[in-house]
C-alpha cells in the first residue's frame, strides 16, 4: 500500500481527474446536435458552442484549474453565477466571454464592465443601471433571461418582444443572445421539455425577434445528453462535466467518467472488547471483539452527519462500515473484517474504481440527495490535488 499524501500533508484529500473533465467536455460537444441558426462556427464544429458552467466553485471541485484545462482544449468561453466567481476565472487567466447566469446586484455595474462579462438580463431597472456604466463606444454584451417554464428567473416570453424595442434603444447596451432553462430535462420521459422547446422557439421566430440574430441557449447536461432538439445555439453543461448524472435516481448510461475521489488514511486502529460503547452519545456499542479505525475526516469537510452509523467507506477492496456519530474532525470506522487494515492505510471514502468503491451516485442516494449537492457540499478545507496531463 502506498503512503504517499498529495499536497498540503494532511492525510484527508480530494484527487480531481482533469483528464475526465476533459472527456466529459468533449461528450457535450459530441452531443451538441443542434445546427446554428446565426451561422457562426461553434467549438463543436457544427455551429453549436458549449460553454462550460463552472459557477460554486466548479461545483466545489475548483473553477481555475478546471476551466484552465477546458480553455486550453478550446472551450470557447465559462458561464458563472457570481461575480466573484468570474473575477476568480479573471485572476486565473480565463480571457474568453464569461457569461452571467445569475446577472448583478445594484453597486456591481462598473465591475461587469471592467471584467468584460456577459451579463443574462431579466429586468430592465439593472440594464438601465448597467447602461449608465457601460462606454457608448463599447457595450456590453448582455443575453435576456426568458422564463419559458421553469417559473423561475426572467421576463415572460409575452414581455419579450416590448423588452427588446427598449433594449435596444438603450446606449452602452448590445442585446446579443437569448436564453432560457428547462425545468424537467432531467426527467426525459416528461413533457414539459417538449412545451419549453416549443415556446423558446416559437419566440425566436417572431419577426421582429429573429431579424436580431440573437444566439439562444436552453440546454443544460441533461438537455445535452437526452434532447438534442433544444440544443440552439450554445450549451451549458455542468454537473456533467465534474462526472455527475443529470437523471440520477435513474441509472441510465451516460458515457461520462467519473472525477473526483476522495481519500484518507488511517490515523489510529485499536481494539475494544465486546459491549464498549462508541463516541459521542454513545449510540454504537460493540457486539463482539472489534477493530477499530479513526479516520480524520468528519462534518467540517462535508461528510454528513446524517451518515453516523449509516455511511461506509472503502479500504483493501472491501467495505467498512461508519460506526458511532460522525464528529467534526473523525469518523470511526469497524475494520473487524478487514484484519490486514493498518495505521496509514489508504481509505476512500467516495469514488475511485477499487472493489467495492462508493460512487458518487451511491453517496447521493445515502444522502437523500442528488450528485450535484454532494459535491457542491464537499469542504474547503479539503486539499484538492489535480490529476491528469499538464492542464494546470
Ligand atoms: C447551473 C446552470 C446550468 C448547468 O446545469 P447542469 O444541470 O449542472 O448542467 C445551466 N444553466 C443555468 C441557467 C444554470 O443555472
Amino acid at each position: 500500500m502506498d503512503t504517499q499524501t498529495p499536497g498540503s500533508g494532511r492525510p484527508t484529500w480530494l484527487e480531481i481527474d482533469l483528464e475526465a473533465v476533459v472527456h466529459n467536455f468533449n461528450l457535450a460537444r459530441k452531443k451538441a446536435g443542434g445546427q446554428s441558426r446565426v451561422g457562426t462556427q461553434g467549438s463543436a464544429g457544427n455551429g453549436v458552442e458549449v460553454f462550460p458552467v463552472v459557477k460554486a466553485d466548479g461545483y466545489g471541485l475548483g473553477a481555475v484549474p478546471i476551466a484552465r484545462a477546458l480553455q486550453q482544449i478550446g472551450a470557447p468561453g465559462f458561464c458563472v453565477a457570481l461575480i466573484k466567481e468570474a473575477e476568480a476565472l479573471r485572476g486565473g487567466g480565463i480571457t474568453g466571454p464569461i457569461r452571467l447566469l445569475s446577472g448583478f446586484s445594484p453597486g456591481e455595474e462598473s465591475r461587469v464592465v471592467d471584467l468584460g462579462l456577459e451579463p443574462f438580463l431579466y429586468d430592465l431597472a439593472a440594464a438601465r443601471r448597467l447602461s449608465q456604466h457601460a462606454p457608448q463606444e463599447r457595450p456590453v454584451a448582455v443575453h435576456l433571461k426568458v422564463d419559458t417554464g421553469m417559473g423561475r428567473l426572467g421576463f415572460g416570453v409575452e414581455e419579450v418582444a416590448e423588452v427588446l424595442a427598449e433594449l435596444t434603444r438603450l446606449p452602452g447596451i448590445r442585446v446579443v443572445g437569448i436564453a432560457s432553462h428547462l425545468a424537467c430535462a432531467d426527467e426525459p420521459q416528461r413533457p414539459e421539455t417538449a412545451a419549453q422547446t416549443d415556446r423558446f422557439s416559437g419566440l425566436l421566430q417572431q419577426p421582429e425577434i429573429a431579424r436580431l440574430q440573437l444566439t439562444a441557449s436552453l440546454a443544460n447536461s441533461a438537455a445535452i445528453l437526452a434532447h438534442p432538439e433544444t440544443h440552439f445555439d450554445w450549451l451549458r453543461p455542468g454537473i456533467m462535466l465534474y462526472g455527475g448524472s443529470p437523471f440520477f435516481p435513474d441509472t441510465r448510461e451516460t458515457g461520462l467518467k467519473p472525477v473526483v475521489t476522495w481519500l484518507s488514511r488511517i490515523l489510529q486502529v485499536k481494539e475494544l472488547p465486546s459491549g464498549t460503547a462508541i463516541g459521542y452519545g454513545h449510540t454504537f456499542t460493540t457486539s463482539r471483539p472489534t477493530r477499530l479505525a479513526q479516520i480524520p475526516v468528519g462534518y467540517a469537510d462535508g461528510y454528513p452527519r446524517f451518515l453516523s452509523n449509516r455511511g461506509m467507506m472503502t479500504l483493501h477492496g472491501c467495505r467498512a462500515p461508519v460506526v458511532g456519530r460522525v464528529c467534526m474532525d473523525l469518523i470511526t470506522l469497524d475494520i473487524t473484517d478487514i484484519p490486514q487494515a493498518r495505521v496509514g492505510d489508504r481509505v476512500t471514502l467516495m469514488g475511485g474504481s477499487e472493489a467495492g468503491a462508493i460512487s458518487l451516485e451511491e453517496m447521493s442516494s445515502w444522502q437523500q440527495t442528488i450528485p450535484y449537492e454532494v459535491i457542491c457540499r464537499l469542504g474547503k478545507r479539503l486539499p484538492r490535488h489535480y490529476l491528469g496531463g499538464d492542464w494546470t
